[in-house]
C-alpha cells in the first residue's frame, strides 16, 4: 500500500510515522526545512524565547535582577528551531518515510510535485495555516527572525498570541501596548481568568487599550481618540487555511468526519487545516488520519484538550466552565507561599458528578489543567481520591476537587 502525506508539521509527521508501520509512505514538504509552523515559527521558537523571561521573572520574585535581550532570546530560538527541524528529519528517516521537497498540488485526482504525479492509495493533507499578511504589520511567526532595533511594540489582539508575546516583550524590556476590542484580555475564556490576567498585565506595566477596534497606519495605531506611536506592529490573529495547490477542491477549513476523512476519494486531512489550533490536536488528528489512511478504522476524540499560554505564571484551561465551580487562590497553597509564587488561582467545575472544565493561572498551570483533563474521564468521587504530593502546586487542584459537592 502507498500513502502520500502533504506537510511536515506535527499532523503530517505523526500521520506519516503512523502509516509507515503498514504502508510505503512519502511525505511532501514545500519548505526547505521540516517541522512546519510549530517547529519553524510557532511553539518551539516562542517557548525558547519565553524561557529566559520566565527565569528572569522568578529571580525577580526573589529580589535578584537578571536581564536578557531580544537578541539573546532570538539566538535561543534559532538553536531550538535547527535542532528540532533536524530531529523531524531524523525521525522520518528512522521510520523509512521518504521526504520529497516541493509544492504538492492535486490535479485529475492525483498528487503532483514539480510536474511529476505520485501514485497513492490514500493521501493525508496536513497543510497547516498561513500567517496573516496585513500591510505595515508582522505576524507572530516573524518574531524569531526579526532584525533591527525596536523599543515600542504594539500587539493587535489580546488573545492567546497577544498575551504570550506581550508578556515576552515586556520581560525583555520593551514598552508593550496591547490593543483588544473586548474590555478584558483573553476573549471567550473564563471571566475570572480574564479579569485576573488583565489586572496582572496592568500591574506588569503592559499598556492595555481595551474596548475598541484598532486601526494601523504605518507606525501608528489609532484606537478610539488615541494615537499610539510604535516601532513594530504585530498582528496576532487571523490565520487562514493553507490551501495552495488544493484550492480547486477546498475553499476554506477542510471538513472531515471523526476518522479525519474528507469525503473525497481516499483523501484524509489533519491538523490546523481542519480548524484546530494546537500542535497536540494536530498530532492526535495526524495519528488518526494515518491509521484510517491504511484502513484501520479509528475515531478522533477531541474533548477536554488542555491549552496553555506560556507566560509566567502560566495560563491554562480545558473544557467548559459550567455547573458548580470552585476557586482556590494560590495564596492558600503552601508551596506557592514558600516559593513566593502566590499570584493566581485554580478553578474547577463539575456537573452531574464529572469535571466539566478547569482553568489555572499559576505556577505549573499546564500540569494542573492536564491532570484535571485526565481526571475528567472518571467520576468526581474517584477523581477526588488522587494524591497530590505535599507541598505542591497540584494541591490546589486537589483542594478544589475536595471542595466540590458531593
Ligand atoms: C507564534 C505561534 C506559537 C504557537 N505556539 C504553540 C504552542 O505553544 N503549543 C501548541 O500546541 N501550538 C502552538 N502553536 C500552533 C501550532 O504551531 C500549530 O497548531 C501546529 O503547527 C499545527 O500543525 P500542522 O501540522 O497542522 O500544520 P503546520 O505546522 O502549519 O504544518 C503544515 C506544513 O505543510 C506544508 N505545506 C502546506 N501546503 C503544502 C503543499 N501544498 N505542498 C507541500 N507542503 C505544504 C507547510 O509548509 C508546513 O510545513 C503556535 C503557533 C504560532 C503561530
Amino acid at each position: 500500500m502507498r500513502v502520500v502525506v502533504v506537510g511536515s508539521g506535527p499532523a503530517g509527521l505523526y500521520a506519516a510515522i503512523t502509516a509507515s508501520s503498514y504502508a510505503k509512505v512519502k511525505l511532501i514538504e514545500k519548505d526547505e526545512k521540516l517541522g512546519g509552523t510549530c517547529v519553524l515559527y510557532g511553539c518551539i521558537p516562542s517557548k525558547a524565547m519565553l524561557h529566559p523571561g520566565a527565569i528572569a521573572y522568578q529571580l525577580g520574585r526573589l529580589g535578584k535582577k537578571v536581564e536578557f535581550s531580544f537578541e539573546d532570546a532570538k539566538k535561543l530560538a534559532k538553536d531550538a528551531i535547527n535542532r528540532l527541524s533536524k530531529g523531524v528529519e531524523a525521525t522520518l528517516e528512522s521510520y523509512s518515510v521518504e521526504v520529497v521537497h516541493g509544492l504538492a498540488s492535486l490535479s485529475s485526482g492525483k498528487i503532483n510535485v514539480g510536474g511529476q504525479s505520485m501514485e497513492a492509495d490514500s493521501v493525508v493533507l496536513a497543510l497547516g495555516t498561513e500567517k496573516p499578511n496585513l500591510k505595515g504589520t508582522i505576524a507572530s511567526d516573524d518574531i524569531p527572525y526579526l532584525d533591527g532595533q525596536f523599543n515600542v511594540v504594539g500587539l493587535i489582539g489580546g488573545g492567546v498570541g497577544g498575551v504570550e508575546y506581550g508578556w515576552l516583550f515586556k520581560t525583555l524590556g520593551k514598552e508593550v501596548h496591547i490593543f483588544e476590542k473586548e474590555n478584558k484580555l483573553l476573549p471567550y475564556l473564563d471571566d475570572d481568568l480574564r479579569s485576573e490576567v488583565t489586572k496582572y498585565f496592568q500591574r506588569l506595566g503592559v499598556k492595555l487599550h481595551l474596548g475598541d477596534l484598532a486601526k494601523v497606519d504605518e507606525k501608528k495605531v489609532l484606537f478610539g481618540n488615541e494615537t499610539v506611536n510604535v516601532d513594530l506592529v504585530v498582528f496576532t490573529f487571523g490565520r487562514r487555511p493553507s490551501l495552495k495547490g488544493f484550492d480547486g477542491m477546498f475553499s476554506s477549513w477542510i471538513k472531515t468526519d471523526e476518522r479525519m476523512y474528507t469525503g473525497v476519494g481516499s483523501i484524509y486531512a489533519a491538523g490546523d487545516v481542519t480548524g484546530s489550533f494546537t500542535a497536540h490536536e494536530a498530532i492526535h488528528k495526524g495519528i488518526i488520519a494515518g491509521k484510517n489512511a491504511v484502513g484501520i478504522k479509528e475515531k478522533y476524540v477531541g474533548e477536554m484538550v488542555p491549552k496553555v499560554i506560556y507566560t509566567e505564571p502560566q495560563i491554562a484551561y480545558v473544557g467548559k466552565m459550567e455547573g458548580q465551580c470552585v476557586r482556590v487562590n494560590m495564596t492558600e497553597n503552601p508551596r506557592a507561599i514558600a516559593e513566593k509564587e502566590t499570584e493566581g488561582f485554580v478553578k474547577v467545575c463539575q456537573k452531574e458528578g464529572r469535571i466539566t472544565g478547569a482553568v489555572a493561572f499559576s505556577e505549573r498551570a499546564e500540569e494542573i489543567v492536564t491532570i484535571a483533563s485526565a481526571l475528567s474521564k472518571m467520576p468526581l468521587s474517584e477523581a477526588k481520591e488522587f494524591f497530590a504530593p505535599h507541598p505542591s502546586y497540584l494541591e490546589s487542584l486537589w483542594e478544589a476537587l475536595r471542595r466540590l459537592q458531593p
